[in-house]
């Protein structure tokens, strides 16, 4: 199981950032070993001052493909889950300015927060394009997002994605995080819903 997640694929949160919206899709990958294990919590490393979330909706690949077209890329996921993309911002920005790759900021243990509970668009009713998710800290909304706003929508995003690397049963696709990210901190109580439903729930120590 790989997990692809997708870079600045909301423009206020590139902005917030200080980066440009992207003309193409940019995607990174995070290891098995970056899932952060059910009912655990999460662990800032010492090696980091600055973790910061970003809330992101999770599509799961449901069967192989490779160069899938856009037409039929919808016959490639039925279900959507939340994720936490945990960050180290630090690290990532000496990464940045190095012109490194950014997995020590973006791959390390715990970085990958997935909801048990995924649902099926049927049951949501909706389209993988109309989906409302939000995070809190301790009770606060800190980001809330509507799939609508995605620069690359998911059907363009596994396209691209298999032109360049076999989508296999399970892979997930972190979908890219909207405006407002910021630092955890020890203590904290992370909550996420999608279309109303709590499905996250993560404290930080
Ligand atoms: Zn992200």
């Amino acid at each position: 199981m790989k997990i692809i997640c997708i870079g600045r694929n909301y423009r206020d949160h590139a902005l917030e950032l200080g980066n440009k919206p992207p003309e193409e899709p940019m995607f990174f990958l995070k290891p098995d070993s970056a899932v952060l294990h059910k009912r655990h919590a999460f662990y800032i490393p010492d090696w980091s001052d600055e973790v910061h979330y970003e809330v992101e909706v999770v599509v799961k690949i449901k069967k192989l493909g490779k160069a899938i077209q856009k037409k039929f890329a919808s016959r490639y996921y039925d279900e959507i889950g939340l994720g936490i993309d945990f960050t180290a911002r630090d690290v990532q920005n000496v990464l940045k300015e190095a012109g490194h790759p950014w997995e020590k900021a973006k791959s390390f243990d715990g970085s990958a927060v997935i909801s048990e509970e995924f649902y099926s668009l049927e049951k949501l009713g909706k389209g993988v394009q109309n989906i409302d998710f939000d995070l809190s800290i301790n009770g606060y909304i800190v980001q809330s997002g509507n799939t609508s706003d995605m620069l690359f929508k998911v059907d363009e995003l596994i396209a691209y994605i298999s032109k360049f690397m076999t989508l296999k049963t399970g892979d997930l696709i972190f979908t890219g995080t909207p405006v407002g990210v910021g630092k955890v901190n020890s203590g904290d109580k992370i909550t996420g819903t999608l279309e109303g439903f709590q499905i996250l729930n993560v404290n930080v120590k």
